[in-house]
């Protein structure tokens, strides 16, 4: 996973978790459950997106906990790293309604056409109403031509491929894969560290200003994989039996990590090798370190410093994101 792991501790002052305050995104395709059940506190409504762990330009969290109370996670990254670049952003997404049929560029074009990385992500499917449904991919291989001429005569719906889901289910979307999350669904999304979305349908709707909101085709072209995935999707990964509950690996690719644990004792998540970041989607969880101890509930996000001794306890629902 990225250079980033290489960073070492440039000062000599403690380390520890770091409680993030999530920021918040009002689309208006979003809910209200960020508020209502995961205690979000903000005046913006809908709450469609919290961004659990950012450092990005168009959000960064603010640290809640501990001596860097108040300051941003940019600020104390940089202070205890130096010149570094945070790969990953995690957010927890209510899709009251659906969300546009879209597509992210890889690296390469991204890096080139918008002056930041490209957007491999995951989800997680925290929870979804019966019946939820979210597009991912195609159902059969079409050609760039077949795939524009569908775009402009809005037919994409017959070989866009609908995929009913449950809570738990995995989706693994790889730079270049046509996607769009469906009505009813909350979902728990690591991706890489960018806000780079082509869409190329938005089913008509009107933005806050009254307007279509703009569509990117050309771009969409540019970058889409047009033959179907093949990578495995839905109640899919590794699962463990330990004495501190279930452990059910989700993936792993060059930016991430990521683990799902249904904790009902006491782990170690210590890793030298990484940083990590934890996301509690249900329950209570205690999480000591050599200093101290930090308490967490759903819905809360806590960056672990790479090195950091930590063992985490409680009756809980987490994913543990590494990169
Ligand atoms: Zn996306």
């Amino acid at each position: 996973m990225g250079n980033w792991c290489d960073y070492k501790v440039t000062t000599d002052e403690k380390i520890y978790p770091l409680l993030l305050k999530p920021v918040i995104k009002d689309y208006l395709w979003g809910g209200t459950r960020l508020i209502d059940e995961y205690g979000f506190e903000t005046d913006k409504n809908p709450a469609a997106e919290g961004w659990m762990l950012s450092c990005h330009k168009d959000g960064t969290n603010i640290v809640v906990n501990g001596e860097y109370k108040g300051k941003s996670l940019d600020e104390v990254l940089k202070n205890w790293y130096g010149d570094y670049s945070l790969p990953i952003l995690i957010k927890l997404i209510d899709a009251k309604d659906r969300l546009s049929v879209q597509v992210h560029p890889d690296n390469e074009y991204a890096l080139k056409n918008e002056g930041e990385p490209g957007k491999t992500e995951m989800w997680y499917i925290v929870d979804c109403e019966p019946g939820a449904e979210l597009i991912y991919g195609f159902t059969k291989e079409v050609s760039k031509d077949e795939f524009a001429e569908r775009i402009n005569k809005n037919t994409l719906d017959a070989v866009m491929n609908y995929v009913p889901v449950k809570k738990g289910d995995v989706f693994f979307i790889k730079s270049g894969t046509l996607h769009a999350i469906g009505k009813g669904i909350l979902i728990a999304e690591i991706q890489q560290n960018s806000n780079t979305t082509y869409r190329v349908s938005d089913y008509g709707r009107l933005g806050a200003d009254g307007k279509p909101r703009e569509l990117h085709v050309k771009k969409a072209l540019d970058v889409t994989e047009t033959r179907p995935s093949t990578i495995p999707y839905g109640n899919i990964g590794e699962i463990e039996k330990h004495s501190f509950g279930i452990k059910r690996h989700l993936a792993k690719c060059e930016y991430f990590d990521v683990t799902y644990y249904d904790l009902s004792g006491k782990v170690d998540l210590t890793s030298n090798d990484c940083f990590s970041s934890l996301l509690v989607i249900e329950g209570k969880i205690d999480i000591e370190y050599n200093n101290g101890t930090v308490s967490a509930g759903k819905g809360d996000s806590l960056f672990i410093p790479k090195g950091l001794k930590v063992t985490v306890s409680g009756t809980a629902k987490i994913i543990l994101s590494e990169f």
